[in-house]
């Protein structure tokens, strides 16, 4: 590889972990062992934390909008330039297949030029006030601002949160995660080669308990971002109670797809597939309940039935159409949930593991499962797997009250002709993402995403990031 895997990239430089330890990446495709990653601990994250801080203060820091912005548009050509390796690393080391990992390489290229072209693009305003003052406000950096990230979309998710901290002018420290962080470390090598100042990016791999809770908790970060589970979104948003910092909570999902009987069938359906299976289920948005509206309902189900028979799984170098789970753990999480189908549930349909597929890899046929109750686990908690449930419905009510009958709230679709009907569900349905005859739009760099409810608060992607990564100051001047 042309980084260092084994160390941590601080103030421009790749440094050894202090401590002198490391951890080992899988392969979840096949079980084996990719390369040696650095096992970051606090003195690390101090280390990135100051080195940001004296970017701050440096040729970073000094920096205008519009050079800011030629930078970041810089490494987004570059990333797009060298998509295909980093398409391979990340199919790698998620297990993701590989045309998929080339559009979360080509959406990380995106990102960094769609925020490149906003750095001197947002402003403060001037605002009327009494006789004799002028009264403006200034959009300010944070400062350092802290970035944990998970395994399942790294490209993507480094793109939204630290392009758009960048883009503000902050200097980032990043936690990319244990299981997969190789091209967070990639992407370090390519934002240095092209131009971006020592000190403004920084990464430090390691352990959640170990690096992620220093990072978390550490005095000189003026803002964080979390993207992960709910238990340690709890922790991280107490760790920033404790310090009075902003922070804001990308959390999971048990996201709805709700088609009435008037819906177009034929379009919806690879829709509804898709965002169930894409990256093995492994997606916060993944859309794991499909609400069928029971005058469509059994052709539905007919159809979504042989879709799912026809997917095929297997490595991610093989670029079918789903690929492993990242872990073992993960295996068993999902296959325990499988488990719980019981009674009036039934799985209807699966796909099929290819025969070739090797053994070590952390393979499951994904599972349609239909008959649920909408207060079974298997429709209310986050499965975060190759699995969706099908609920029944008869009116519009009924499929509102089940759509919103979760702790969640992240992204929903609709599928219906009637145009009243878009409106008011779009109104109604409690989610930070409502897609109305379509879901999930293509990745949607520019469009605010985030959640209700236990799927977080604060907004990253598209403009709306960009209010977050900074603070407004008021300027009142008094001159008679
Ligand atoms: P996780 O919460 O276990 O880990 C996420 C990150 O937090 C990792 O970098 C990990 O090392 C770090 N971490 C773990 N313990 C920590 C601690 N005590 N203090 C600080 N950091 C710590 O989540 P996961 O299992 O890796 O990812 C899956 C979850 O992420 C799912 O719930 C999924 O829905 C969610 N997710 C949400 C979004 C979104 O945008 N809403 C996107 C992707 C994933």
């Amino acid at each position: 590889m042309w980084f260092e895997t084994d160390k941590c990239f601080i103030g421009g430089q790749w440094v050894p972990p202090l401590s002198g330890k490391t951890l080992t990446l899988e392969n979840p495709s096949d079980g084996s062992n990719i390369c040696a990653i650095a096992r970051g601990g606090a003195a690390d994250i101090d280390a990135g934390v100051s080195a940001a801080r004296g970017a701050l203060s440096g040729v970073w820091g000094k920096m205008s909008a519009v050079e800011r912005g030629r930078v970041l548009t810089k490494i987004g050509q570059k990333v797009l330039q060298r998509a295909d390796e980093l398409a391979e690393l990340e199919a790698m080391d998620v297990g993701k297949p590989l045309t998929q990992a080339k559009a979360d390489a080509l959406a990380l290229g995106r990102y960094m030029e769609f925020y490149g072209g906003a750095c001197d693009k947002i402003h403060g305003e001037s605002i009327p006030y009494l006789n004799g003052y002028t009264v403006y406000t200034l959009r300010e950096p944070h400062g350092v601002t802290g970035h944990i990230v998970p395994w399942n979309y790294p490209m993507q998710i480094i793109g939204r949160s630290v392009g758009a901290a960048l883009a503000m002018g902050n200097a980032a420290v990043l936690k990319p995660a244990e299981e997969a962080c190789l091209t967070a470390l990639a992407f370090a090598d390519i934002a240095h080669e092209a131009g971006l100042p020592a000190g403004a990016l920084n990464v430090v791999p390691g352990l959640g308990v170990e690096a992620g809770a220093a990072l978390s908790t550490h005095a000189d970060v003026n803002h964080l971002s979390f993207t992960g589970s709910v238990g340690v979104g709890t922790l991280v948003q107490a760790a920033a109670a404790n310090n009075i910092v902003p922070v804001t909570l990308e959390l999971g999902g048990k996201s709805p797809q709700i088609v009435f009987d008037d819906a177009d069938l034929e379009a919806a359906l690879p829709f509804l597939v898709n965002a169930g299976v894409q990256n093995a289920g492994q997606t916060c948005s993944a859309s794991s309940r499909i609400l069928m509206q029971v005058g469509i309902y059994d052709r539905l189900l007919a159809m979504m039935v042989a879709k799912y028979e026809a997917l095929k799984v297997g490595p991610a170098d093989a670029d079918l159409n789903v690929g492993p789970l990242i872990s073992g753990r993960q295996k068993d999480i999902v296959t325990g949930f499988l488990g719980m189908v019981e009674g009036e549930a039934s799985i209807v349909a699966r796909g099929k593991i290819v025969s070739d597929a090797p053994v070590g890899g952390h393979y499951v046929a994904p599972a349609l499962v239909a008959g649920v109750k909408a207060s079974h686990a298997l429709a209310q908690d986050e499965i975060f797997g190759p699995v969706q449930v099908v609920i029944r419905f008869e009116t519009e009510d009924e499929a509102i009250a089940i759509a919103n009958g979760t702790d969640y709230g992240l992204v929903a679709g609709i599928w219906t002709r009637d145009g009243a009907r878009q409106m008011r569900l779009a109104k109604a349905i409690r989610s930070g993402q409502v897609f109305i005859n379509n879901y999930g739009a293509g990745g949607g760099v520019e469009l605010p995403f985030g959640g209700m409810g236990k799927s977080g608060h604060g907004r990253e992607k598209g403009f709306e990031a960009l209010y977050g990564f900074s603070v407004l100051k008021t300027v009142a001047a008094f001159h008679g």
